[in-house]
């Protein structure tokens, strides 16, 4: 079986449609499928309105929250979409994220880099606007010489444009993913350059707060970060995950994930496996 519960679309930082994700997916053989865009369910809410034949399509989100200082991101798998609260809850996070792009402006004007926020609007042209946006603006304007190094220099983790104080807590996000009757799943476990010890202080404060799954596989992970994946999770007692993170076409990276990738931990789409697709 093949599988993608991480993906993006043009709805927050994805270059594909929702449409145009939904065709790739089913040309990769992909049998079950989860959008998973930034804080935004606009996108699967699209595509619940075109055919998707034999792939099963099942409602998700990506959710920014803190951890300890940290910019972490929390799955919602299987969420209703139509829950009012996590409706309501997302507008708030809507408003934060533009919020939060004002001060990321204000930061790297204080560099030198004038008129992001203005710059990295246009380019979001409504949808949500997003750290990617000021590096493809940056690297437009010959201020960087690519995304990585606006990345590396002044938009990821610890540098100027990493603003989180906007985001809500774990707790939080967690609650509403659980109000919307979704399982939250850790994403990319390893992106986050913890230590041991602190990576698990924080799998296990998620456990406490309800997190149930853990992303083993995310994107093309090496084999001995699959390895210590899966022990985490067996450890932790969470359902395993796997996904693409696809975001745009690429040489590298394509949509869907081998089943088996995750044994022998316990896999958390046996949830939605002999489930009839809503579509
Ligand atoms: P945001 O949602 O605004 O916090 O932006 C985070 C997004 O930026 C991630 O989901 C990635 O898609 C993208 N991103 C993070 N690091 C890099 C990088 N080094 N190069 C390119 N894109 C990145
Ligand atoms: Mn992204
Ligand atoms: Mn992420
Ligand atoms: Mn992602």
């Amino acid at each position: 079986m093949i599988v993608d519960l991480h993906t993006h679309t043009t709805a927050s930082d994805g270059g594909l449609s929702p449409a145009e994700l939904v065709l790739r997916a089913k040309e990769c053989g992909v049998q079950l499928l989860a959008v998973t865009d930034h804080d935004t369910i606009d996108g699967y809410t699209s595509i619940s309105e075109i055919s998707t034949g034999e792939l099963k399509l099942i409602a998700g989100i990506e959710l920014s929250c803190t951890w300890s200082g940290v910019n972490i991101h929390v799955l919602g798998l299987g969420i209703d979409t139509t829950c009012s609260r996590l409706q309501a809850e997302l507008s708030d996070q809507s408003a934060a994220r533009g919020e939060r792009a004002k001060i990321i402006g204000d930061r790297l004007a204080k560099l030198g880099f004038k008129d992001t926020f203005e710059g990295a609007s246009a380019l979001a042209d409504g949808r949500a606007i997003g750290r990617p946006d000021f590096a493809r603006f940056m690297v437009a304007q010959g201020y960087v010489d690519s995304m990585a190094t606006a990345f590396d220099k002044y938009l990821g983790a610890g540098k100027a444009g990493d603003v989180k104080a906007m985001w809500p807590s774990l707790e939080t996000i967690i609650n509403w993913i659980k109000s919307a009757g979704g399982v939250a799943v850790l994403a990319h476990p390893l992106h986050y350059k913890l230590t041991n010890a602190k990576l698990r202080r924080m799998l296990a404060d998620f456990k406490e707060a309800g997190g149930e799954g853990l992303e083993v596989c995310n994107g093309r992970p090496s084999p001995s970060d699959l390895n210590y994946l899966r022990q985490l999770c067996t450890q932790f007692d969470f359902e395993a995950s796997a996904g693409s993170d696809f975001h745009q076409p690429s040489n590298w990276l394509e949509l869907g994930c081998n089943a088996d990738i995750v044994a022998p931990c316990k896999p958390v789409w046996a949830r939605w496996q002999h489930v009839e697709s809503t579509i």
